[in-house]
Parts: C-alpha cells; structure tokens; sequence
C-alpha cells in the first residue's frame, strides 16, 4: 500500500500531507482471527520547531491490528470485527492515525546551520520581546535587592 499525497485526500483534517511511504501489511490467520502486521517505511515533511523551514523526517515503525470475523462489522474497538458482508479489508483509517502517533514531537534541522538564520532572527527577536514583561519584573526585584543593600548598609554604620 503506497501512501503519498493522494492517500491524504481521504483525510482532509491532517496536520501534514507531507507523509511518502510504503506500508507493508502481512496478514497472518489464527483461526477466526487475523493478525495484521503493518510495517511502515517513509518519510515525514514537517516544519521546524526553530526556523519553521521543512525538515524531512524518516518515519517508520510497525503496528499491528487483530480482526476477527463476526456477525457484523465493527471497526470501533480495538479488536476489529468484519461482518459477513464485508469482503474488503480497509486499514487507511489506522495507517492514517499510526503515522501520526509516530510523528516526532521535536521536529528539527539536525544542525543550527541548517536552519534558516534569517528566520530564526526573525522568531528570536518576536519571542524577546513577548517575553519582556517578564524579564522586566525580575529587574524590579533586582532593583529593590539593590535598594535594601545600602539600608543594610547604613544599619551596620549604627552599630
Ligand atoms: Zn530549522
């Protein structure tokens, strides 16, 4: 089963299309169950967490889905249970949310060289300043830690 940009029409709530990839699905049958082993081979397309720039990401990994066979189909529980009526396996639906279970939460160039600097100026600069406030609020404390300094000062001049 190929999986590109076509494979993502289906699911338009994605948060990227940029997933290429084979999936590789073996069915092994126990009985009335089938064990469906999924082995994914791909790449992901996301953008930077620094510079927003996209990074490919090798994405790969295996699941696997039990169905088993039953008086109607039921693709809501962990155990899929495919009716009389159905003679067609459809696995896009957990490929679709596999891929996005095994996407990286850091997404990232592998070196800061590769990273856009214009860009990445550009987020540094916008993420001073909404973090000023902050910072502003740690120089009152300062301040007020220089203040006390020479009253403690003046009170050793008491002694
Ligand atoms: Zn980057």
């Amino acid at each position: 089963m190929k999986v590109d940009s076509l494979f993502f029409e289906s699911f338009p709530s994605s948060e990227t299309d940029q997933i290429k990839g084979e999936a590789e699905v073996t069915i092994n049958k126990l009985g009335s169950k089938m064990d469906c082993v999924v082995r994914f081979n791909g790449s992901a397309v996301l953008p930077c967490d620094r510079c927003l720039g996209d990074v490919q990401i090798t994405l790969t990994f295996d699941e696997f889905l039990v169905v088993q066979l039953g008086e109607s189909t039921s693709t809501e529980e962990e155990i899929w249970t495919l009716g009389p009526e159905c003679h067609e396996l459809d696995l896009s639906q957990p490929i679709f949310e596999w891929m996005h279970l095994h996407l990286p939460s850091r997404r990232l160039h592998a070196s800061v060289d590769q990273c856009d600097p214009a860009m990445t100026a550009y987020l540094d600069k916008n993420r001073t300043i909404s973090a000023e406030p902050q910072r502003s609020s740690e120089d009152e404390g300062t301040d007020e830690n220089n203040e006390i300094d020479p009253r403690w000062n003046a009170l050793k001049h008491l002694k």
